[in-house]
């Protein structure tokens, strides 16, 4: 064959190989209705279309500005990653400047609200609350609002910033699970486990400012609970990244490890309740916790119930579909915590010494 003749060969050759590339690359970059998955990323047979599989990882990276059934699963724990980061960012500032914008607006709006719903109450009642002095029960209205009184620097904010780091990444494990699962079955086993190790992280590091805040002058039970709950958490991590008991048939107890570090937090509310039971701030932070307890539930039944998506299939593929709502509910039930933290911190603040 002719010098000439091998060149145009090999032209013809590449031009082929391209417009293939090209089919292949649009083919790959389809999205997929639910019966044309593979067996490993089906998971919800009420959404019926719009899926990405097995896309370049390029092109599910970018997949983050497109519209698929995952783009709102996404985005809605990005957003609720944005404002966790900006509530750090604002009390990084403030702590270095003073008071500022973030603490005014969550004391007007999430303590002193019901704090002074509570304080009118009681004062109505006749309760021992408003009337009662010594150590903890002299209670004013400018002392449960004032931020500024002394000993406020005394108080660390660190259990703060470990329920904002600990929300953080378990919202950004989540979106960027969801963002690039459906890049390979590899993938979508390492990225499942991350999004589970992502909440057991947020679970453990939700205990930490209430815990600190609440036991501050009783250390040793401050110790034993924060243990407990980062060895439960640690053991919950090792079993989801441990493939043999990632199985189905430890699917039970899988749920169970979720549940009993949920649920565990139940025993500290109720000490710190018995504690300082007669402290209204305590009272209205129990109500928020109680609040985030019903928000996490009704998320939960959404994210088990596949509702709205099973009374109208393939209705809601692109929005609307339970798993959004579940993200949306997770979100506000950390919103929720921590207006229950910065009550804490408040009334932990006004009083910083212990008897
Ligand atoms: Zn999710």
């Amino acid at each position: 064959m002719s010098r000439k003749s091998v060149n145009k060969r090999e032209k013809i050759d590449r031009v082929t190989i391209t417009t293939t590339t090209m089919r292949v690359k649009k083919v790959e970059k389809r999205l997929l209705k639910y019966d044309e998955l593979p067996d490993y990323m089906k998971d919800n047979d009420f959404i019926l279309d719009y899926y990405r599989c097995e896309w370049p990882l390029k092109d599910t990276f970018l997949s983050v500005f497109c519209w698929h059934n995952e783009t709102l699963n996404i985005w809605t724990h990005l957003g609720g990653f944005l404002i966790f980061a900006a509530m750090a960012v604002a009390t990084l500032m403030e702590s270095s400047k003073g008071d500022g914008a973030i603490s005014n607006f969550l004391r007007t709006s999430f303590i002193a609200t019901p704090l002074m719903t509570m304080l009118t109450m009681n004062r109505n009642n006749g309760s021992r609350n408003t009337t009662q002095g010594g150590h903890h029960g002299n209670f004013s209205e400018s002392s449960l609002l004032d931020t500024s009184a002394e000993g406020t620097e005394l108080v660390p904010l660190w259990p703060w910033f470990v329920f904002l780091a600990g929300a953080m990444c378990c919202l950004v494990f989540s979106s960027v699970s969801h963002l690039l699962a459906c890049h390979s079955k590899r993938l979508t086993r390492f990225f499942w486990s991350l999004d589970y190790a992502g909440i057991s992280v947020m679970i453990v590091c939700s205990f930490y400012a209430p815990v600190y805040y609440c036991f501050y002058c009783q250390p040793l039970f401050s110790l034993f609970y924060l243990t407990s709950i980062t060895i439960l958490g640690i053991l919950a991590i090792i079993t989801l990244f441990t493939p043999s008991l990632a199985q189905p048939q430890f699917r039970a107890f899988r749920a169970c490890l979720f549940l009993g570090m949920g649920f565990s937090g139940l025993i500290p509310s109720v000490h710190a309740t018995a504690l300082h039971w007669d402290h209204p701030q305590l009272l209205v932070a129990l109500g928020y916790e109680v609040l985030m307890g019903i928000l996490y539930a009704t998320g939960a039944w959404f994210y088990v119930s596949r509702v709205p998506e099973r009374w109208k299939p393939g209705f809601f593929d692109l929005a609307g579909h339970s798993h959004q709502i579940f993200h949306v509910f997770v979100v506000g039930a950390a919103l929720t915590h921590s207006a229950a933290i910065m009550i804490l911190l408040h009334w932990r603040q006004g009083t910083p010494t212990c008897l």
